[in-house]
């Protein structure tokens, strides 16, 4: 007998919780999507912050006493009998929307008319909650995951990323972004020696995605790994670069990607004799590498081992153009103007029928050795003086499509739509943020480093670093003329 009172009180207090659940979902979704205005004032969103914050506390109270006064109503004494149902337990509240604030850029002047790229990966997209809403193209595994899940579980991860790229075309599209990088890790293991495939289980979804670029004028390209090495003295190494070279071949073949569809490589090591490495880099070309991969070949300019002086030559001879990445050449310059460089490669691309492309990125404030300036910058703050106003420009950026969008307004280049600005990270340092802190981040580092700056996901592993959020600060998610004018008001 004793009992009863105490669960009577429990039971009124599960159905208070769950009106206020209710309750605070509904203020959420008005604050938020149905009269998105209320955003423009401090005091509305204090207050739809405030109604949802107490909602757990005093008007838990409010609710419990409204319960027990209608408990005799609602509640019959043989509902005490049961326990309550897993199904009513209450329900995890759903976040609101973060708001970001947007700071202002500087408004600069460019003739430039080319399109502007990204590579490989969306961060609106990639973070996007709950997470399996996530869009992206990198869902990757371990080795051993074949054995253990069976090829076609791999091949499914492949599908998922082919058909998460069609939102990303259609995503850049609406944001005036024509120009991609397609990810490496689309098809995990396709270029396996041993547990390689080929795509045809995925073509009809691959010509889709070509379909669809083709239609809106889309530029894909791709970036093979740092394993590229067609220079390598040992032959297992240049079969394993002649494979991977297919595979990505094969990926933009499928889409049916015309010719400025290229496949992006480094000349990769010097073997301490960079003379015949670059021989043997030219008889792979013409020798080993089929007439539809080379084709699509082009050599860039790195940082460390071949600048463009040294690969001009023969990319002039072969008819290779060369994409030039003027961060790489910052760091490893030639003897020649990048003007001249530029010149030199332009005409290559010309006799090829190929639009041209360049590389940008910027080494990260206060990076002062070597290894410090070869890291990207979260975001590019100028376009280069050099740059040719009819140019497609790739830019390297760990703010992928938020760099491109950084880039648009400063130079007004095109529309953007506030709602998709995320703000830059403000403790952009010229360290690494812990990436070198395990293996998994020093491999990713390693790519970065590569001048391919893609975030490869292995399934199931945590997902990229949080973008900072105004949390206990609201702030306005408007565009504000310049930083210091960001309104920020303080929730109680
Ligand atoms: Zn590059």
């Amino acid at each position: 007998m004793l009992a009863f009172p105490k669960l009577r009180f429990i039971q009124a207090r599960m159905i208070g919780t769950r009106r206020s659940v209710r309750l605070a979902i509904k203020a959420t979704a008005i604050d938020e999507h149905d009269f998105p205005s209320l955003r423009s004032t401090n005091t509305n969103r204090k207050g739809s912050k405030g109604d949802q914050e107490s909602t757990d506390d005093s008007s838990l109270s409010s609710l419990e006493d409204d319960a027990r006064s209608q408990k005799g109503e609602q509640i019959g004494d043989d509902d005490f009998t049961q326990p309550p149902a897993k199904s009513q337990r209450r329900k995890r509240q759903p976040k609101p929307e973060p708001v970001y604030v947007i700071p202002d850029v500087e408004r600069k002047a460019t003739t430039f008319k080319g399109r502007l790229g990204y590579a490989c990966l969306n961060t609106v997209l990639r973070n996007k909650k709950p997470a399996s809403e996530s869009i992206f193209c990198s869902r990757t595994c371990r080795l051993d995951s074949i054995a253990k899940n069976g090829l076609d579980w791999v091949k499914d991860l492949g599908r998922k990323n082919v058909e998460d790229l069609i939102t990303m075309i259609q995503w850049n599209e609406d944001h005036h972004i024509r120009f991609l990088r397609v990810s490496s890790e689309m098809f995990p293991f396709a270029s396996h020696a041993i547990h390689g495939y080929n795509l045809e289980y995925c073509a009809p979804l691959l010509a889709r995605v070509g379909l669809l670029a083709n239609k809106y004028g889309h530029r894909l390209t791709t970036h093979p790994g740092q394993y590229t090495q067609l220079g390598s003295p040992r032959p297992e190494v240049v079969q394993s670069a002649v494979r991977e070279l297919r595979y990505h071949c094969e990926l933009l073949d499928r889409m049916g990607v015309g010719i400025d569809g290229v496949m992006i490589v480094h000349g990769g090591g010097v073997y301490d004799d960079k003379g015949a490495t670059l021989e043997r880099i030219k008889k792979t070309i013409t020798e080993v590498l089929p007439e539809n991969v080379r084709n699509r070949l082009v050599l860039e300019n790195d940082e460390l081992c071949y600048n463009a002086e040294d690969l001009l030559p023969l990319c002039e001879e072969l008819d290779v153009p060369l994409v030039f990445d003027y961060h790489h050449d910052s760091l490893n310059p030639s003897s020649i103007p990048p003007s001249a460089i530029i010149k030199r490669a332009n005409s290559i691309f010309a006799r090829r029928g190929i639009k041209p492309k360049q590389h940008l990125s910027e080494p990260r404030p206060g990076a002062e050795t070597l290894m410090e300036r070869r890291a990207h910058a979260d975001r590019c703050e100028s376009l280069p003086m050099d740059l040719p106003d009819d140019m497609d420009l790739m830019i390297e950026a760990k703010d992928k499509e938020q760099a491109v969008l950084h880039l648009y307004r400063m130079y007004d280049l095109h529309p953007v739509d506030h709602s998709s600005l995320r703000p830059p990270d403000e403790n952009q340092t010229k360290e690494t943020k812990g990436r070198k802190s395990n293996k998994k981040g020093r491999a990713a580092q390693k790519s970065v480093d590569n001048g391919d700056t893609e975030t490869s996901q292995v399934v199931d592993d945590e997902p990229p670093r949080k973008r900072r959020k105004a949390s206990k600060v609201t702030i306005l998610a408007v565009e504000t003329t310049s930083q210091t004018e960001a309104i920020a008001s303080t929730v109680a």
